[in-house]
């Protein structure tokens, strides 16, 4: 059986190159090459994020820092910024980490808009906020700048800010917009194979969690930043992923950081012609829809599972069939990570003729 390509929202596609990278000969996690591979991807992640302190790589898939921030910053309570499954599962965790935690909730295809948290917040009941930037599950892209206005207002309620399906395909200025914790995951954007979450930490974020008598050790921000005073992590790493990732920004700055927004946002933008063309609509509200992902609303009523088994069987190429309580209702087709004109413009061409062979 051919391979079949990836176009879910994640893990992405991942390349030959990035494969080879990580097959680079195993070395140890205190040595001087580790230190030398740690400080060389340092630069580059730091521009990305617009990060002057440095950005922390944790052994974890994203959620280990996403738990991990509340277990660091979080004394008097979080709220939580709800419009998907990614974002309502973070009010979960909170809750399981024995947080006060208070959702604040809109509908699903929704952005959360700055008003409304201003209004959340104003109430004083919060130290803490969590924003999934890019709900992956709507296809929704929330307002970040706007709502990170607002850290103005709020100095003490620490902000963190999800970018996992977003980081990469769009700029953003971490230390500008302070923000106090930024975070991503390796296989969404980066188009790296999962298992390496990166994420930066404020000043204000270090001196919240120095009060945290309980913040754990696993995702302790204090370890990760006496370790990376050495070049070092906690614990022994992914050294085979901080490989493929050191690959992976050569290929981010030699294709440079302003084409690559400029590549996802064409390319998002032909799959929102196919859409439109197609006599689909859209679940994410216009003027909040993600640029690095599209959910489709199932306006036409068709047979998502049969589209993807098309999609699988003739094209070998797999496309994901709507998430949580809108499966069969949306599907979702990425534009991440390293995906062409090209790839799109076969992407699109296999749907049409999938569509095409569906029953009326
Ligand atoms: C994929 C995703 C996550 C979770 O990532 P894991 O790698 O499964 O931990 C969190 N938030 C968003 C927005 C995502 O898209």
């Amino acid at each position: 059986m051919s391979h079949v390509k990836l176009f879910i929202p994640g893990p992405v596609e991942v390349s030959p190159a990035i494969h080879q990278a990580m097959a680079a000969p195993m070395i140890g996690h205190r040595s001087k090459d580790f230190q030398a591979l740690y400080r060389e991807v340092q630069p580059r992640l730091q521009t990305m994020f617009g990060a002057s302190r440095g950005v922390f790589l944790s052994t974890s898939s994203a959620w280990g820092v996403m738990e991990g921030a509340l277990r660091n910053l979080t004394v008097k309570g979080v709220l939580n910024g709800c419009c998907g499954a990614f974002s309502d599962k973070w009010f979960d965790v909170a809750k399981r980490c024995g947080k006060q935690a208070e959702a604040l909730k809109v509908d699903w295809g929704r952005p959360l808009l700055a008003d409304q948290i201003d209004d959340a917040l104003a109430g004083g009941r919060f130290d803490t906020l969590t924003l999934v930037h890019n709900e992956t599950s709507t296809g929704v892209l929330n307002p970040l700048e706007e709502i990170t206005a607002l850290k103005a207002k709020y100095p003490d309620v620490m902000f963190i800010v999800d970018m996992v399906s977003s980081f990469s395909t769009v700029p953003v200025d971490f230390d500008g917009l302070g923000i106090d914790v930024l975070l991503t995951g390796s296989q969404k954007a980066l188009a790296l194979p999962p298992g390496l979450a990166l994420f930066a930490v404020s000043e204000a974020a270090m001196e919240r969690a120095a009060g945290v008598p309980d913040r754990g050790y696993y995702f302790d921000f204090h370890e990760f930043q006496a370790n990376h005073d050495k070049d070092m992590t906690p614990s022994t790493p992914c050294i085979s992923l901080i490989h493929g990732l050191r690959a992976k920004l050569d290929e981010i700055f030699a294709e440079g950081l302003e084409a690559r927004y400029q590549r996802h946002q064409r390319l998002n933008r032909m799959v929102h012609e196919w859409v439109r063309r197609s006599g689909f609509e859209f679940f994410a509200a216009e003027g909040y829809r993600s640029k690095s992902l599209t959910c489709v609303a199932n306006n036409r009523g068709i047979d998502v599972a049969a589209l993807q088994k098309l999609m699988r069987e003739n094209h070998r190429m797999a496309i994901d069939g709507g998430y949580g309580k809108i499966k069969g209702a949306t599907f979702r087709l990425s534009n991440m990570g390293d995906e062409t004109d090209d790839t799109i413009a076969a992407l699109l061409a296999a749907l049409d003729d999938s569509l095409s062979h569906l029953p009326a």
